[in-house]
């Protein structure tokens, strides 16, 4: 073996009517072939093989800043006959050794092409040069000694901490048959990881732990399947999980997006002798159990522990905590130690994350569901009242909680709001607050979201000024920033990003509200650069020449995290909006907040450069935020 890594692989889609899909694999380059497997290098887990002879070009992908949909952002593709694989690599250094080490490979190959496509093959066109043709001859010409991942590209924060890929001693290998077991798999099987109670005929209903196959997913949110019975219908995407072995997410126990704050913030507040949590470790693709004990022997109060579960560097893999106690997989580890503390301060007893693994929203009530009939909602009680009108808590079919929005007539331009928010509608994101629908038919119109305990961010933090800990606000801001990743990847502007428009649910995650809303606000006090324009929220680029871009969402952020990090605290409290934007043309910027560290009023200075294109993307904040947040996340067993 050469190399040998876990990467991602885009489903080649030979067949028109499969799934566009990314898939986990395990990589394996030989002197002979390019392989990839599901988990091990064994031959019944091989998805698929190329032979070296028959690649005809290696070369990293042009993505020019386009969304990719999965975890590792470093593309790069191997064309082999009249088919062309695209791999994600987690790093620009793997993908840069993974494309010289191939490129090696195959300097001699006769086939080797002279043209090839920079960009993606996505939907029917090549991104590069437009051509609709699949085997139209490449657009630029294929330097097959040259190595254009070198060149300098944006930092990605965080991208060291991803390790490289293993240089390995050369082994005997396998006599292989050419195959592409991935794509002729005809079958995507999920697991539900919650019950979903079907509100529409075309729905389908799920039960937690059960298996569906999928037969469509054009809807990111809702997939076409079937049930075991061979009922069909649509599920809501977010419900389910690909069936794989090591995937933990269908786990009452794992939680995937929460880092060493966030647990000791869940375990206190269940403060419970053995309540657990199995999260991802600092170190990608690696875990940690944070367990929370009341009365340690000889620690006095109660004790947080975070133990890092270790891998054995033998074939098969062995995982343990405890040298003395391997298993073959986590859950086997974790099955034992819920009996045995086996040298852990207690056993395993409470999964933290039970309640909070509540079933998240889902992008509308029901596939292609945006109305919403008024006479089955019910009122509760006022929450709150803002620019377009009174908010109530109320009930739809009488078991769903929302928040119905009353649109206070005039408020707002109604038509063209009502186009957008099916654009909206499909905008799902654990960090964005849902709109599941809308009451169009009637005066005054009902907007319906997602429901949000804690109210706006902007009360939240002056509520309980003094009582953040530097995790939970720093938290905060990586919540904010996710929800903002996704509008940024889908193009979609925010225009009024603020903590007065996030709100704060019973779990205390932070989701942004109203986004796009500003544009249909019918107040000249508002759209003009008066009284309620927002200016202290405002990149110059807004103020002087309504240019709005995520770029200018980002200089928002960077005032909602001074919010943030002055608990609630009016910004430039001393000036009136003009005087603001004087300030500001000459160069001047927020204070740094007591609370904030230098690295993190670093993070807000990066968002106001005066130039747009200098401000980091949302991606690249998610990682600079996750990485202060990690700073101390060492392990304390
Ligand atoms: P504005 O449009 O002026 O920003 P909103 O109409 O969005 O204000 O909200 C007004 C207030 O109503 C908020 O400050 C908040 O307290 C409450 N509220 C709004 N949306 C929700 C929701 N989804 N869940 C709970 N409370 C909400």
């Amino acid at each position: 073996m050469l190399l040998v890594e876990t990467l991602i692989k885009r489903s080649q889609q030979k067949k028109r009517i499969s799934p566009l899909n990314y898939k986990e694999r395990l990589f394996v380059l030989t002197r002979t072939r390019l392989s990839y497997y599901q988990g091990r290098p064994k031959k019944k887990c091989r998805r698929g093989s190329i032979e070296l002879s028959r690649i005809r070009c290696v070369e990293i992908v042009k993505n020019r800043g386009g969304f990719i949909p999965c975890q590792n952002k470093y593309p790069f593709q191997v064309v082999y006959d009249t088919n062309t694989l695209y791999v994600f690599a987690p790093s620009n250094d793997s993908r840069s050794l993974w494309v010289q080490s191939l490129k090696e490979e195959i300097k001699n190959n006769p086939v080797v092409l002279a043209k090839f496509h920079p960009q993606f093959w996505q939907e029917g066109a090549w991104l590069c040069c437009r051509q609709v043709e699949k085997q139209a001859i490449g657009c630029e010409e294929y330097n097959l000694f040259g190595d254009i991942s070198r060149k300098p590209l944006p930092p990605v924060p965080g991208e060291l901490c991803t390790p490289s890929p293993r240089l390995l001693p050369q082994a005997p290998e396998d006599d292989y048959s050419d195959e592409d077991e991935d794509d002729n798999e005809d079958e995507e099987v999920v697991v539900a990881l919650y019950d979903f109670l079907g509100t529409e005929p075309h729905d389908l209903c799920l039960v937690k732990g059960d298996e569906y196959v999928i037969l469509e997913k054009s809807d990111v949110n809702w997939y076409r399947a079937h049930n075991k019975y061979g009922e069909e219908g649509y599920i809501p995407s977010n419900y389910v999980t690909e069936k794989q072995s090591g995937n933990l997410v269908q786990f009452a126990w794992y939680s995937k997006q929460v880092n060493r704050n966030k647990a000791e913030e869940l375990l206190r507040k269940q403060d419970k002798e053995g309540t657990f949590i199995v999260r991802d470790s600092s170190t990608p693709g690696t875990y940690t159990v944070s367990l929370y004990a009341k009365s340690a022997i000889g620690q006095g109060g109660a004790v947080i522990k975070h133990y890092h579960i270790k891998e054995t560097h033998g074939s098969p893999k062995q995982f343990y905590l405890s040298e003395k106690h391997q298993f073959s997989s986590i859950p086997e580890l974790i099955e034992y130690h819920k009996h045995n503390a086996a040298g852990l301060v207690t056993r395993l007893r409470y999964p933290a994350g039970e309640q909070d693994k509540s079933a998240p929203s889902t992008a509308g009530f029901s596939y292609e569901k945006w109305e919403i009939n008024p006479s089955e909602l019910t009122f509760m009680k006022e929450v709150g009242s803002g620019q377009f009108g009174v908010v109530k808590l109320g009930k739809w079919r009488a078991q769903h909680k929302v928040a119905i929005k009353t649109m206070r007539e005039g408020a707002m331009y109604e038509e063209d709001f009502i186009e957008e928010a099916k654009i909206m509608m499909r905008l799902s994101h654990p960090n964005l607050v849902q709109l599941y629908g809308i009451c169009s038919q009637q005066r005054p119109v009902y907007i319906v979201t997602e429901f949000m305990e804690h109210g706006c961010l902007l009360s939240f933090l002056q509520q309980r000024r003094g009582s953040f800990s530097l995790g939970s606000l720093l938290s905060m801001c990586l919540d904010v920033s996710e929800g903002m990743e996704h509008l940024e990847a889908n193009s979609f502007i925010h225009r009024d990003l603020a903590a007065r428009n996030c709100l704060v649910n019973e779990a205390l995650v932070v989701k942004v509200s109203d986004f796009g809303m500003a544009r249909y606000v019918l107040d000249n006090q508002y759209t003009s650069s008066s009284a309620k324009f927002p200016v202290k929220w405002s990149a110059p680029e807004v103020v002087n020449f309504s240019k709005y871009s995520s770029k200018s969402d980002v200089w928002s952020y960077g005032v909602l995290m001074w919010e943030v990090f002055t608990e609630g605290r009016m910004p430039f409290e001393q000036h009136q909006n003009h005087e603001v934007v004087a300030l500001v043309t000459q160069g001047h910027r927020l204070y740094q907040p007591k609370l904030a560290t230098p690295a993190i009023y670093n993070i807000m200075q990066l968002c106001w450069y005066e130039r747009p294109e200098e401000r980091p993307s949302f991606l690249q904040l998610c990682m600079m935020i996750s990485d202060t947040l990690e700073d101390d996340d060492l392990p304390s067993n």
